[in-house]
């Protein structure tokens, strides 16, 4: 398949947003720049765009998408009902990184929702993703535009690299400044429960439902066989090619475990505060306190180890506090829940 390439810096692109828009009314597929990472876009009411997707990303058909909308209007065709507090949080969190799930309405098919009777809603806040949604004039079903398994993207070329070829168009915008995928919380139960973490923090979350529950596969591995609420985080997931360790532990710590076993790694994935103590090659994810920084870096950084060679990456882990905790949520899953605890 030919793959069109449409820039779109910014909402004066006018013609190349008319043109996705187009393409997506028509059942095409289309990856487009969100705030969040990079997202590949068919629309929601479409099945058979829908399940095309699947296809491109080589992803496994029980994993849902999450739809997105560039204002309320369309919220009571895509949901059966929307529960007080998912109400509240639309409120307190749209448009931005934040994903609420809900019962399902008739309208969306179950290729969207993978067969489950809940449907997950996120209002972007990036101008050009409102502006195609606009174009589009339906609802957008879009997970990540990433070869399933690949570290999500974050900058068009990311999204060029595994799905040229494979969608109808790519709309180069600029590169997410979020850096991870949304907050999901389904309001499908009682208590709501944070089901992956995101740009929008616990501790934000909590100021308006103090009693969130935090689903156990934010930070463990699921058991084999277990079902599990948010199927996304049973994969392996954003993982490179290379091995990848994470070290739980201060900086001091941390520089002396990198350094004591300096054969065992190639690079050391770290903070600003321990490159000076570091003799293996070094990238850094910024300041250790500075998580929305690491946030914005982690996934070029993870394809970044692949592109320069390194095999076996000792990674520090961030702590699990504000977007630490989204951070700490995909690092682990990159190093395939492999954790050192210093
Ligand atoms: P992605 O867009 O690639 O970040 O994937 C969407 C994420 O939302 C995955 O982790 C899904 O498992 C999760 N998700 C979407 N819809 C639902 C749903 N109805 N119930 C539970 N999790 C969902
Ligand atoms: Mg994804």
């Amino acid at each position: 398949m030919k793959t069109e390439i449409l820039y779109a810096p910014d909402i004066s692109a006018k013609d190349q947003i008319a043109r996705a828009g187009k393409l997506l009314k028509k059942g095409k597929l289309v990856a487009i720049p969100t705030e969040t990472v990079y997202g590949l876009a068919a629309s929601a009411y479409n099945e058979k765009a829908v399940e095309n997707i699947f296809i491109a990303k080589g992803r496994p058909n029980d994993n849902p998408l999450i739809v997105h909308i560039s204002d309320e209007k369309p919220l009571s065709d895509i949901a059966k009902e929307i529960p007080e507090a998912a109400s509240i949080c639309m409120k307190a969190f749209w448009p931005g990184p934040f994903t609420a799930i809900v019962p399902k309405s008739d309208k969306i098919p179950y290729s969207v929702s993978a067969g489950l009777e809940t449907v997950a809603i996120r209002m972007p806040q990036h101008p050009v993703a409102r502006a195609i949604i606009k174009a589009a004039g339906v609802p957008l079903a879009a997970p990540s535009a990433n070869l399933s398994g690949s570290p999500s993207p974050t900058t068009a070329q990311h999204v060029i690299e595994d799905l040229m070829g494979r969608v109808h168009a790519i709309v180069s915008g600029d590169d997410s400044k979020v850096g991870v995928e949304s907050t999901v919380v389904t309001f499908a139960t009682t208590p709501p429960r944070l089901l992956r973490p995101g740009g929008i923090t616990v501790e934000q979350l909590k100021e308006i439902l103090p009693d969130l529950v935090i689903d156990q596969a934010v930070l463990s591995e699921p058991e084999k066989g277990q079902k599990v609420a948010s199927p996304g985080m049973k994969y392996k997931h954003y993982a490179p090619k290379a091995l990848v360790t994470m070290v739980s532990a201060d900086s001091k710590a941390f520089s002396e475990y990198c350094n004591k076993n300096s054969e065992g790694y190639d690079m050391v994935l770290g903070f600003e505060e321990d490159r000076k103590n570091i003799t293996l090659p070094f990238e850094s994810l910024g300041k250790e306190k500075d998580y929305r920084s690491q946030a914005e870096l982690l996934f070029a950084r993870l394809r970044e180890i692949d592109q320069k060679g390194y095999k076996n990456v000792v990674a520090h882990a961030p702590e699990k506090k504000g977007v630490g905790l989204a951070v700490y949520n995909r690092l682990i899953r990159a190093a395939g829940f492999k954790v050192i605890e210093l």
